[in-house]
């Protein structure tokens, strides 16, 4: 049994989690979704997903709460969205906790405010999937120095811009797929995560 774990500290976490509920219903391996707010929790989990929200917020309590220090220990995958993007970074563009695990530098709010949230089409996996961007981040650069031995694959741009990236088990994506109803990248990490146990 997979348990992927929401992290619930703050943010669009119950629409991940139902996502990922969906998810799991298409996919033929025995998983279970559950939100985790605790160290203890997330070590029980094979696999954490990082909602939107604030990133500053949601930093500072997976700092406070040792869950930054469960989550390299057991070397969990992650699946980050919009804030969680930023938060999987190894550097942004101000000071606050992140967790550093992909070799990524990270814009905060590159589109500008909340009123200059926009939906569009975008290409990922070969697929054409619906990206809602509220406050979205963007990938600035790839860092050179990849201190996590793992090579960067892009997985989606727009308008040269890197939206979506997967580093080993680690992905994150600059937009919310979980406001949608295509579980399909929700799938994506399933598998991943599937993959990181055999
Ligand atoms: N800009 C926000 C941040 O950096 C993220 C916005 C979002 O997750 N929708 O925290």
């Amino acid at each position: 049994m997979i348990t992927i774990g929401v992290l619930n500290l703050q943010g669009a976490v119950s629409e991940h989690f139902v996502m990922t509920q969906k998810a799991i219903e298409k996919v033929d391996f025995d998983a279970e979704a559950k939100t985790v707010r605790y160290a203890a929790d997330v070590a029980d989990c094979d696999g954490i997903i990082i909602s939107g929200g604030e990133s500053t917020v949601i930093g500072k309590l997976i700092e406070e709460r040792g869950i930054s220090k469960i989550i390299k220990e057991n070397n969990i995958p992650i699946f980050g969205t919009c804030a969680g993007m930023v938060l999987l970074s190894k550097k942004i563009d101000q000071e606050q906790p992140i967790l550093r695990l992909m070799d990524i530098e990270v814009k905060r709010n590159a589109y500008g405010s909340q009123k200059n949230s926009f939906e569009r089409k975008i290409e990922i996996l070969g697929d054409i999937f619906q990206g809602i961007f509220i406050r979205a981040p963007a990938v600035e650069k790839i860092h050179e120095d990849n201190d996590n031995n793992e090579e960067i694959e892009i997985l989606s741009k727009l308008d040269d811009i890197i939206i979506a990236v997967r580093q080993g088990n680690n992905i994150a994506m600059a937009f919310h797929p979980e406001l949608t109803e295509d579980t399909r990248l929700h799938e994506y990490y399933l598998n991943l995560v599937l993959d990181s146990k055999n």
